[in-house]
């Protein structure tokens, strides 16, 4: 079963991805693509909790994206109350690349932190961009092991120490494009490779046009060559690794 662990589904309902979320649902239905629909904040979980409703293959999760995150420095309880109401957790994280403004940076920490707490037992779909090591010392300190890094960019020497402590890897469309993707994929292990799109802004980022669920066919064939594995080898490791991680708990349609 193709898996997507991180897109946002409602950023299509944006104006700016078209508003047409049938096309989307109906690529998702017919190729039976598993998708974790990630919400930058309150907003996007409520349209994703909507969007879900329409499909037994997408599964809604909560999460403040550190773009966010001094949105909510001072609603930690309604933060919390929320956590409660998801399985899955994301998109969180720290964000030091595209934030440019450092004063932002204690208030990203501070509400990371607070969902680092709140979700020991929670799988967690972590945003590092250009603060990997940050990321990895507070995931460290709060102890949190059901880890997704999303779309992992940053130096080998900190993806090692991940990979060590555990954390599984959702890995895009970027690996189409770019060595420094690819090498970073054959440096993790088979074992802890997960598959994302980031749709439909991620793939916008890189290729020019928003992306589709579809095009998660195409990062399975790229892993798979620089794996030397088939696609089918692929996709059953990548359902394996989703497995193990969620230990089921989910309503699953496998
Ligand atoms: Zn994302």
């Amino acid at each position: 079963m193709l898996i997507d662990t991180h897109c946002h589904l409602n950023m299509y309902l944006h104006k700016r991805f078209g508003r047409d979320i049938n096309s989307v649902l109906n690529q998702i239905q017919k190729n039976r693509i598993l998708t974790v629909t990630t919400s930058l904040d309150e907003t996007a979980f409520r349209q994703n909790l909507k969007i879900a409703k329409k499909s037994k293959y997408i599964i809604p999760t909560f999460g403040v994206h550190p773009w966010n995150a001094s949105k909510y420095v001072n609603k930690i309880d309604s933060l919390k109350r929320l956590i409660k109401k998801s399985y899955i957790i994301g998109e969180i994280g720290l964000d030091y690349f595209f934030v440019k403004d450092k004063s932002k940076y204690a208030a990203q920490r501070r509400v990371f932190e607070v969902f680092l707490k709140e979700t020991r037992n929670k799988v967690i779909s972590v945003h590092t961009k250009g603060a990997e090591k940050d990321a990895l010392r507070l995931l460290k300190r709060h102890r949190n092991k059901k880890v997704i890094i999303h779309w992992y960019s940053g130096d080998m020497g900190t993806l090692k120490k991940m990979i060590k402590e555990g954390y599984y890897f959702s890995v895009g469309p970027e690996i189409m494009f770019s060595d420094h993707s690819k090498k970073i994929v054959k440096s993790i292990p088979l074992k802890r490779i997960l598959t994302e799109t980031d749709n439909p802004g991620g793939p916008e980022s890189i290729m020019g046009k928003k992306g589709m669920p579809i095009l998660i066919k195409n990062v399975v064939v790229e892993i798979a060559q620089i794996k030397k594995k088939t696609s089918r080898q692929i996709e059953k490791v990548v359902e394996d690794n989703f497995k193990r991680l969620t230990e089921c708990i989910l309503p699953s349609p496998f």
